[in-house]
C-alpha cells in the first residue's frame, strides 16, 4: 500500500522535532501525488527520515498539523476515543457540584488539532476547524456518544476560518432537543444562561471563569462597570461579590436580554444592575465626558487582530481603551483588563497598558497577571495556545 508523504525542506524540521505541531506549506519541500485533502500523511526530512504524522490539507498555507510520532498512526474512532477520554479525565477536579460547564478538548492543546469541545451541563457543543477534522465528523461523534453520552449534542462548526480550508460553516442539532430558552449551567455555584444555537463561539466564554471567580473578591460595595459583557458572567461575579451596581455594556441585545435574566436568576440584589447597549468605545467617552467615575471596570473586548500586519492598529486599540477605562477609575479603583488576541504576547499587552497610564501619569500596579481557566491548557511546544492574557490593576494616584 502506497503511504502518503511529505517532505520537509532542509532546515525546516526543527519546530517538528520540538513538538510544534504546525506545519506551514512554505516548510514543504515535495508531497506523494493527489494526496486527498485533509488526510494522513508521514512527515520526513529529505534524507528519508521519519518526524511525525499529520494530516494534510494542500490547499491551505498551514498545511499539516501533526497528530503524533508514530508512523501509520491513523484518525479514527479508537483514536478520538482515547484522546477524548485522557482529556476528560484530565479535566475531573474541575467537575464540581457547583460547575458543570467545561472546554473539554482544546484543540492542539489536547493533541486534537482543529477540535473543539465543550460540555455544558448535559450537552456536548463541538466545533471542526478543518479538513482533517471535517473527515473524522463521524468518528468524533461516536467518541462523544462513549466518553460523554450526552443528552445532547450540537455542532457549532459556523466560524468564517473553515472558509481557508476549503469548508462551509455548519450547524446541527446532532442528538436531543434544544434546550428551550437556553442552556443554563453552573459555574462555580452561578446559575448562567446562553443561547446555544445563536450564542457566539461553542455558547459560552468558558476561558474566564477563574477571572471571574478574582474579579468578584475585588467587587464589594463597588460601583462596576463591566464592558464587553456579552451574558453577563463577570456581571453575576461581582453582583455576588457585593456590588453596589453593576452595569453591563454590550453591543448585542441578545446577549444583554440573558444578562439581565442571570442577574435575576442568582437573585442578586434588584435594581443595582442595569444594561446597555452600546459600543463601547464611545460609551466610554460618553462616560468621561459626563465626568462619571467607577471603583471596577472590566475590559474583555473581543480578539482585535488575526494578522501581523495590522498588530499596530490593534495595539492602538487596547490603549485606547485601557485609557478610556483608567481615566473612569476613581482612585483606588480596580481595572481587571484582557485581550484574548494571540499575537499579543503578555509582554506586548503590559506595555500598552503602561502606555496608556503613562500618558495620564498615572500610577498604576498590577496586582494579579491573568490567565486562561484551566479547563484551557498550554501546550509547552506550542505556546500559541496561551492566547488569553489580562492583569488586574490597581489606580493609585492621581
Ligand atoms: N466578558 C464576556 C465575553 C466577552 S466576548 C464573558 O465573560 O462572557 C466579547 C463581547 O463583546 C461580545 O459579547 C460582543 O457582542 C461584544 N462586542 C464586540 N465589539 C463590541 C463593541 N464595539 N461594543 C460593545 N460590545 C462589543
Amino acid at each position: 500500500m502506497r503511504i502518503n508523504q511529505i517532505t520537509i525542506k532542509p532546515g525546516k524540521e526543527r519546530s517538528i522535532l520540538q513538538r510544534h505541531p504546525w506545519i506551514f506549506s512554505g516548510a514543504i519541500h515535495s508531497a506523494t501525488k493527489a494526496i486527498p485533502p485533509g488526510s494522513c500523511v508521514n512527515v520526513q526530512d529529505t534524507k528519508g527520515q521519519f518526524l511525525a504524522r499529520a494530516y494534510y490539507n494542500p490547499d491551505c498555507s498551514l498545511a499539516a498539523r501533526v497528530i503524533g510520532y508514530e508512523p501509520g498512526l491513523e484518525l479514527n474512532e479508537a483514536l478520538f476515543t482515547q484522546r477524548l477520554a485522557a482529556a476528560w479525565q484530565r479535566r475531573a477536579p474541575l467537575r464540581t457540584t457547583s460547575s458543570n460547564m467545561q472546554r473539554i478538548v482544546a484543540s492542539e492543546a489536547d493533541l486534537l488539532p482543529g477540535l473543539i469541545i465543550d460540555r455544558y451541563d448535559d450537552w456536548v457543543v463541538f466545533q471542526i476547524l478543518t479538513r482533517g477534522m471535517e473527515l473524522q465528523r463521524d468518528a468524533i461523534i461516536a467518541a462523544i456518544r462513549t466518553v460523554i453520552n450526552p443528552k445532547g449534542i450540537v455542532e457549532r462548526s459556523d466560524e468564517a476560518i473553515r472558509k481557508k480550508e476549503g469548508l462551509e460553516e455548519r450547524k446541527e442539532l446532532v442528538q436531543g432537543e434544544l434546550p428551550p430558552g437556553g442552556l443554563f449551567g453552573l459555574e462555580d455555584g452561578l446559575k448562567l444562561g446562553f443561547d446555544l444555537w445563536d450564542g457566539h463561539k461553542t455558547g459560552f466564554y468558558l476561558d474566564q471563569r477563574i477571572n471571574r471567580e478574582i474579579v468578584g473578591r475585588y467587587a464589594a460595595d463597588a460601583e462596576v462597570l463591566n464592558c464587553f459583557s456579552y451574558t453577563g458572567g463577570f456581571s453575576c461575579a461581582a453582583g455576588r461579590g457585593g456590588a453596589r451596581s453593576v452595569t453591563s455594556v454590550d453591543e448585542s441585545r441578545a446577549a444583554l436580554d440573558f444578562a439581565e435574566q442571570n442577574w435575576a436568576l442568582n437573585s442578586l440584589p434588584e435594581g443595582r444592575h442595569q444594561t446597555v447597549r452600546a459600543d463601547v468605545f464611545a460609551y466610554l467617552r460618553e462616560l468621561r465626558d459626563q465626568g462619571r467615575n467607577f471603583d471596577l471596570i472590566i475590559l474583555d473586548p473581543p480578539k482585535f487582530v488575526s494578522d501581523k500586519q495590522h498588530l499596530d492598529r490593534a495595539c492602538r486599540g487596547y490603549k485606547d481603551l485601557n485609557l478610556l477605562a483608567l481615566q473612569l477609575l476613581r482612585p483606588q479603583g480596580y481595572l481587571a483588563t484582557y485581550s484574548c488576541s494571540g499575537l499579543i504576547s503578555r509582554d506586548l499587552f503590559q506595555k500598552v497598558v503602561f502606555g496608556a497610564a503613562s500618558d495620564l501619569g498615572m500610577d498604576v500596579q498590577i496586582l494579579h497577571h491573568l490567565s486562561q481557566a484551566d479547563d484551557h491548557p498550554v501546550l509547552l511546544s506550542f505556546p500559541e495556545s496561551l492566547y488569553l492574557k489580562g492583569l488586574l490593576c490597581q489606580k493609585l494616584s492621581p
